[in-house]
Order: C-alpha cells, then structure tokens, then sequence
C-alpha cells in the first residue's frame, strides 16, 4: 500500500495562492471560512482520510458487497464512516446553517472531497450521494419532506441515492417508464424498475432514500413528463417504519469502484410502493438539472483525486525501484539506477503531475465561480452563472477522460508490478474507468457543450470564458519567463474561436447531426485550452515566488513550473491538430456506413 495520497502543500497552493478562497470571508455568508479555518478544515478531512478512509481502500474492493435473502451486505466500516461524515456535519456541510449546514464554500467543500476521493472513492460514495440527495430535498421538497427525511439523511443514518437510470433509458432519460399513479391521500404508486443505483441498498444503512424519476400516468410524454419522487425503502407510517415495497433484485458485477454497490431495484411489486412529489410535477428533470452542475462537478473532483492516489503510488514506486543503467554507462559492475533518472519515466510521472495538478485547480476554477455566483447580485450573478454552465460539461468531462490515461501512465510507470494487485495502481486505473461514464457519458458532455451552452444567451459564456483567459496570457506576458507560454496560449485561444464559428456556422445550415459530430473532440480541446490556462495562472504565482523561496519550498515552486512547462510543451500542441479536424469539412464519422464497421 502507498503511503500518501494527496499533497496537502498543493491543497493549500490551489486554496491560497491560486484562488484566495479565504476572501469568501469578508462576505457575511462565508464569515466564518477565514484561512485558519480553511486550514482547519483540510487538515480535519485528511486526517479522516488517513484513519478511516485510506487504510480500508484495497479491502472495501476485495470484499465487495453481495445480495443474500435480499439483504445487501458492504463492508462493516461503511457504517462507522457514515456515522462520522455525520457527525462531523460533512454530509450537510454546504447547507446554510439555519438549514442545518456549515454554509461552507464550495470551494473549500471540493477540496474536502478531493481528499476523501483520493483516500477511497467508493466510500466516499455513500456520503457524496447522500449530501446530493438531501440537497434535493432541501431545494424543492415541501416543509414535511423536509422534517421526516433531511435529518436522518444529514445524520448518515439514511443513505440517499439518485435512482434515473432504466434498463432502457441511460443517456435518453425521456424514455424512462417508471410510472407514478395519484392516490387520494397525495402520494403516488411507483411502479417500475431502476438499475445502477450506487449504494441502493446495504444492511447497516437504517433506510434508504431514493430521489427517483418517475412518469406521472397521463403526463406528457418525453422529458416534460418526468417528475421526481422521494421513494423510501421503508416509509414512515404511523410513527413506525414499514417496508415500501421497494426490492433489491440485484448487485451488478463491476471492473471497479467495487467497494460501493450497484443495485437493480424493482419497485411496486406488491403495488405497495409509495412515492412522494418533489416540488412540481413535470418538473423532474430541470430539478435534477439543477443539481446536475454541482454533481458534474464532483465527478470531475473525484476523477481528479484517483489522477492523485495514483500519482503519489507511482511516485513512491520509483523513487525506490532499481532498473537498469543509463545508455551512457552501462557498466555491469555499476549499481543499477532509480528508475526515475530516466527521461521516459520522469515524462510519465510529469505527465500525471501536470494532469494532477491542472485538473485539481480547473475543477476548483468552477467550484469558485459556484461561490461567486452565490454571493453576487445582478450582472456579476448572471457572469458566474454563465462561466459555470459553460465550463460544468468540460469540467466533468476532461478530467474523467485523462484520468484513465493518467492512471494508466502511473500503472505503467511500474511496469509488471503495475499490473499486479499487490500495488494498488491496478484499481485506481479500474476505479477511475467510470468517471466518463456517469452522470452523463462523455459524449452527452460534448453536445452539452457545444449543442446548448457554446450557443447560449448568443456566446455569451464563450465570450466570458476568453476574457477571463486573456486576463491571465496579459498577466503573464508581462514576465519574460512565460512570454512564449501566453503567446502559445492566446494562438490556441484564437483557433478555438475559429472554430467555434465554423461550426455555428454549420449549425445554422446543416442538420445538427453535421457540427456536433466530432462534439467531443472540441471538448477535448476545451479541456486541453482550460488546463493550459490553470497552468499559466498557477505559472504566474509559481514564477512570482519562485525567487525567494528556500529548499523544499524552492523545489515546490520548481516542480511547477516544470509541470507547467510539461503541459505547455507535450500537450497543449495537441490543441492544432484537434483544431483542424475540426475545421476540415471531410464527414467520415457521419458518413461511414455502419456495415463497413461491422
Ligand atoms: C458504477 C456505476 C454507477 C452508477 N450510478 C448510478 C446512479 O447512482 N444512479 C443512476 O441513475 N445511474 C447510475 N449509473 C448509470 C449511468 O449514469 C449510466 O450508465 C450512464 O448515464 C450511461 O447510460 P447507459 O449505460 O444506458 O449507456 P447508453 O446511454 O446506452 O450509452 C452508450 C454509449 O452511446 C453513447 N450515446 C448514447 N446516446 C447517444 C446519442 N444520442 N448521441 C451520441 N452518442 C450517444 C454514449 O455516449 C455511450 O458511449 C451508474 C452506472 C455505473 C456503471
């Protein structure tokens, strides 16, 4: 097992240097997050990381969970890490305090995060979806959904889920056929069935708590015709709990993220299952919506924590590997060498930096511009609004899709070793493969992006996002040392905009089949531009500090402006050669027939 998993000096880096977050504090909503408590706050998740998290990672994913007499059993610590993201208050920590919360910024909540993520994703799982659920609840349920659910679920006892996904309905969720019947008493009868709920079920969790989408019978079809239900596992009646007719059919075998199950529920069996309406009927899908940035976001937060466990794993690895000599000296009688002298190494474990590294700081990027938009009015409000929901599909995207190759490159730094379950490389590489996959697959990502919010208010977002990129290539052109890297950044900024015109331009007079396309090439090549853009912000400061900083602090500041100069040089050229595919007017994608791929 590794030793470390996240590098705390960076945190605080991001925190501090980077974003300033302890300037939430001088607005009265975030009074309380000075830097002290800032500090306070991460120094208390890591050391939650390290004792509870961290040590049950490679266990929770060999004992994984199993379904006997309809009884889910998980691993027995899931219970105790439940109780303490409760008592701690992480579960409701972003909630205003009269809501019960801790009014904590996002910011500083996915800082929080990318800690346990990076200690042990699948348990953090349970308490992620919890605090996504009750938050629901919380937004747009009524005063009594409120008091009978939200406490219990804040506390950990009640797990909370988001039950969407149908076994013919993933990505299309306007095909969703769970149905929801009206009774005279207000509630409904769910009826239907849900599959890939993560942690729909486990013996020590008191209840469960299903935000479900579900069709109202007679509704309108499509979308416009989900509503979403709280769908208990046992629902509250007369002062006792009673079954509610919701049946755990199944545990999906999986590749990763073993230690969190994935569960196919069958509801109304009996037609004894009850559901209560969220807020407005109809109105499901916009709800979910809503939350959808945040939890896009904490995808991108937590494939961003795997990019780092794997990274540190590999670190430690070759730092005490001997391999062979350099070609130089290839004396027998001389020692072999630390595998990371070698070029080829330092580039793989450069290359996880400077994803690591650059992922961490754009994902805190969007978290910041969340708590921008909270606490402003007006014009600023409706800036951060439309920054966030560009950069929301880029931000879950990007990172989900590098840390497949950035996990792979730390698998890979280890050679044979690397493959074999006794290093924990090999699961971090299967517990990440399913970050570009949910909440929305890569692909649904780029048309979200390119489809609905590049075109959005008339490229308003778009035009936002440059002007704030080219605020930092100006800041940055003005210091001799990072001149190129501005100019290097302002050319790929320009051909991003070229072809984002091509393509409106295609949208406005082909069928949108044509220009969305390759939609997720160009969001590739958002993400390449967004991090290329984290780096030279992270540059900046790195540059400015650099000159009097002192041994570790030195090496510090070197590092990243090596892994600046590592994005810069290896994978922001990546960016022309997306550009002109997208720009060339050859259609093969849309044009092969599909018997000559068959
Ligand atoms: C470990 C795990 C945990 C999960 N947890 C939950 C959960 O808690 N709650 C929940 O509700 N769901 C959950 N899911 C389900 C997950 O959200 C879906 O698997 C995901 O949304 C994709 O849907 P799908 O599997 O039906 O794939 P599909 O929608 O069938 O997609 C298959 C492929 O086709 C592409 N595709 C689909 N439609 C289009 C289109 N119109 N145009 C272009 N390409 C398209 C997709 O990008 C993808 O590459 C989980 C899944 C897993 C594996």
């Amino acid at each position: 097992m590794a030793k470390e998993y996240v590098n705390m000096r960076n945190l605080r880096f991001v925190l501090h240097e980077v974003f300033a977050a302890e300037n939430f504090s001088k607005n009265p909503y975030y009074a309380d997050y000075t830097k002290e408590v800032i500090d306070m706050t991460i120094d208390t998740a890591k050391k939650l990381g390290d004792d509870l998290f961290f040590p049950i990672y490679t266990e929770m994913d060999k004992k994984k969970p199993h379904l006997e007499n309809g009884v889910v059993t998980v691993h027995d610590d899931v219970r105790k890490i439940m109780d303490a993201m409760g008592e701690g208050g992480w579960i409701a920590a972003p909630a205003s305090a009269e809501e019960g919360g801790q009014q904590m910024p996002g910011t500083l909540y996915a800082a929080a995060n990318f800690i346990f993520h990076a200690a042990n994703t699948s348990a953090a799982s349970y308490f992620g979806l919890t605090t996504g659920s009750s938050d629901l609840i919380r937004t747009f349920g009524s005063k009594e959904l409120n008091e009978t659910y939200v406490p219990h679920m804040d506390s950990g006892k009640w797990q909370g889920t988001m039950a969407l996904t149908e076994p013919d309905a993933g990505s299309s969720l306007g095909d969703i056929t769970t149905s929801a019947e009206p009774n005279a008493d207000g509630t409904y009868t769910i009826k239907g069935q849900k599959i890939f709920i993560s942690a729909g079920d486990y013996h020590s969790a008191e209840n469960v708590v299903h935000l479900m989408l579900a069709k109202i019978k007679g509704g309108p079809v499509g979308v416009k015709g989900i509503s979403l239900f709280v769908v208990p596992k046992y629902r509250p009646e007369n002062g006792k709990l009673v079954n509610n007719d919701v049946i755990s059919a199944g545990v999906f075998g999986k590749m990763g993220m073993k230690g969190c199950p994935i569960l196919h529920l069958s509801m109304g069996e009996a037609d004894n299952c009850k559901g209560w309406l969220v807020g407005e009927p109809h109105k499901g899908l916009s709800y979910m919506f809503k939350m959808m940035n945040g939890a896009r976001i904490s995808v991108g937060m937590m494939s961003t924590a795997l990019c780092s466990a794997a990274y540190h794993a590999s670190l430690e690895y070759c730092n005490e590997r001997p391999q062979g000599r350099p070609v130089s000296n290839k004396d027998p009688l001389v020692p072999q060498s630390l595998i990371i002298e070698y070029a080829d190494v330092k580039r793989m474990l450069l290359f996880q930096k400077a994803i690591t590294e650059g992922c961490l700081s754009f994902v805190t990027q969007c978290a910041y511009y969340s708590d921008m938009e909270k606490i402003s009015e007006g014009a600023e409000k409706e800036k951060y609004n439309l920054l966030l929901n560009l950069l929301t599909p880029i931000a879950k995207a990007y990172p989900s899709e590098m840390s497949v190759l950035s996990t792979s490159a730390a698998v890979q730094t280890l050679g044979g070793a690397g493959y074999c379950d006794d290093f924990p490389l090999e699961q971090y590489f299967r517990d990440t493969r399913i970050n570009p996959i949910y909440e929305g697959t890569t692909g649904i990502q780029a048309m979200d992006l390119l489809g609905r919010k590049i075109p959005m208010k008339m490229g308003q977002g778009l035009m936002l996002y440059a002007a704030e990129i080219n605020q930092t290539i100006a800041e940055a052109a003005g210091i001799e040392s990072l001149k190129t890297h501005a100019e290097n950044l302002a050319k790929a900024m320009q051909k991003l905009t070229e072809v984002t015109m091509k393509l409106m331009g295609l949208a406005q007079s082909q069928a949108p089949e044509v220009f969305l396309a390759d939609a997720t090439l160009f969001l590739e090549n958002a993400g390449i531009v967004s991090i290329a853009w984290q780096w030279l912000k992270m540059g900046i400061v790195a540059q400015k500090a650099v000159g009097t900083a002192n041994g570790d602090e030195k090496n510090f500041y070197e590092g990243k402006l090596a892994a600046m100069n590592y994005f810069f040089l290896y994978e922001l050229p990546k960016s022309a050669a997306l550009c002109e595919r997208l720009l060339s007017d050859n259609r093969l994608t849309l044009e092969v027939k599909k018997e000559y791929i068959n």
